[in-house]
């Protein structure tokens, strides 16, 4: 008989570094000794961004990648939204990896297809080469919830989710205000609902779904989703441990040298993710609210969505002010006790510092985590995609994060800024927060830790990857 051919999973995530870096750390947790391979294979509309090949060129040898040949996008609609393109990107990529999977397989027995929440297309040539199906979500479980209930969901409710007057109930979870669902699905009639209806419906072809959360943070979802198909398998908390400080922004080592001489948690880090901006009002509120809440704080500032570009933007006097969007005198004033910065900060290290006590986070779910690990009690300020959901898990769920009320301005409002930010950091409320995000902290150590529930799924997933023979049949 032939030789057995090593095993080989691919993975497949859809475009978008939020997909990658998540599946990454996923993939580099694999233990080594189960003799398997991993590829990633890349469908993208373009040619590889920079970010891509730095992140998959310092991988473990046991772990490579590939590029699909960029695909091109005819006759779209003006205004297409991202979740239809990368779905789309994924879906014309098909047969690029038809031909992928034939050309490993001359080296290799390939055993699975792993894609994300926007890739299930690709379970028709999974279907064709007779490979088990699997997802990566790496959102939340109450998220994940949700895609797993929308195809009901579209078709009991006649209305947008957001004019029901009752609270939606997804299996398992804190019922939510429809106006609180992802934004995906807050109009119907946009492709982009239907991209995300589409993919949500497919999931239940999959033979399991990896779920980047746990237990102790989201019982009830988690519960529930183990009751029934597909099999769950949560892996949580995976997150980026560290940055490279050269390659984040020219002030990173500058505002961990500044964090140095900080006292013991007492800076609160505030930051909107890679993408999240507010209006110039709201941006002066927040400035304001820091200001009078007289607490230190390290803030990673954008530039409002609606600043006026006004005929002097370009001239080098307008250059010399990056901040000209900033309350007069607010640099002035809080000199010494803030720190602002329009870069990249290295996140994970500036919430693994000694002296950062709080954070205040729009609760994308990578930061979400990376709190969690790091034990830093939050305030929520949520912004887009499915943020509204993870802000009612913090607050509700697990009770680790303060939010602010919107004012009748329609703004969060620089009084309740401050008092909620003192709160976090000085209240009684603020300790009970830092005392059950200190028992998160420690869950999450031990299910990642030797013989953790999560660390265990990882090695029981591999085994059954690494027996290649038996896989497709045993799954
Ligand atoms: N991040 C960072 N520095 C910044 C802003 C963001 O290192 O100044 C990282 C952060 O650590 C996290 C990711 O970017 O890993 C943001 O992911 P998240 O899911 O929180 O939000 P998104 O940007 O996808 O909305």
């Amino acid at each position: 008989t032939a030789p057995e051919l090593p095993p080989m999973v691919l993975m497949l995530p859809s475009p978008g570094m939020g997909h990658l870096i998540p599946m990454i750390e996923f993939a580099k947790r694999i233990p080594l000794h189960q003799n398997l391979h991993i590829t990633f294979v890349l469908p993208n509309a373009g040619p590889p961004s920079k970010a891509q090949t730095t992140v998959l060129q310092s991988l473990p040898n046991s772990i490579s990648h590939t590029f699909l040949p960029p695909v091109t996008f005819t006759d779209l609609p003006p205004n297409t939204k991202t979740e239809t393109l990368i779905s789309l990107t994924v879906l014309l990529s098909l047969p690029s990896l038809r031909q992928t999977i034939h050309s490993l397989s001359v080296s290799h027995t390939i055993t699975t297809l792993l894609v994300d929440h926007f890739g299930t297309d690709a379970f028709d040539v999974a279907g064709e080469f007779n490979l088990p199906k699997y997802i990566f979500y790496p959102s939340t479980a109450m998220s994940l919830s949700l895609f797993l209930y929308l195809p009901r969901l579209d078709q009991e409710v006649h209305c947008e989710y957001r004019e029901l007057t009752e609270p939606v109930k997804i299996p398992g979870c804190i019922p939510v205000h429809g106006k609180d669902l992802l934004n995906p699905v807050q109009d119907r009639k946009n492709d982009a609902y239907r991209t995300v209806l589409r993919n949500a419906k497919r999931h239940s072809e999959a033979d399991g779904i990896i779920e980047n959360s746990f237990l102790e943070l989201e019982p009830g979802p988690i519960k529930e989703l183990q009751k029934g198909k597909p099999v769950l398998y949560p892996v949580g908390p995976l997150v980026n441990r560290e940055v490279e400080v050269a390659q984040a922004g020219p002030n990173c080592s500058e505002c961990l040298k500044w964090l140095d001489d900080q006292p013991d948690k007492s800076v609160l880090f505030v930051s909107f993710g890679s993408r999240g901006t507010l209006s110039s009002n709201q941006t002066i509120e927040l400035a304001l609210g820091l200001e009078k809440s007289e607490q230190r704080f390290l803030w990673v500032v954008r530039s409002p969505y609606d600043k006026v570009v006004n005929a002097s933007y370009f001239t080098a006097e307008s250059d010399s002010d990056p901040f000209d969007f900033l309350p007069n005198g607010f640099l002035e004033r809080t000199k010494g006790r803030g720190f602002v910065t329009s870069s990249w900060a290295p996140q994970p290290q500036v919430l693994a510092h000694g002296s950062t006590g709080g954070f205040l986070t729009h609760c994308g779910w990578n930061s979400v985590l990376e709190s969690i690990v790091n034990g830093m009690p939050l305030v929520v300020w949520p912004l887009y995609a499915e943020q509204r959901m993870n802000a009612v898990i913090l607050t509700e769920g697990v009770k680790v994060g303060l939010r602010p009320n919107v004012g009748e301005s329609g703004l969060i409002e620089r009084q309740e800024i401050a008092s909620v930010v003192k709160c976090l950091m000085e209240g009684e409320e603020g300790k009970k927060l830092r005392c059950k995000m200190k028992d998160l902290k420690e869950a999450a150590a031990k299910t990642l830790g030797e013989n953790g529930t999560s660390t265990n799924t990882i090695s029981k997933l591999a085994l059954k990857w690494s027996n290649s023979n038996k896989s497709n049949v045993t799954n």
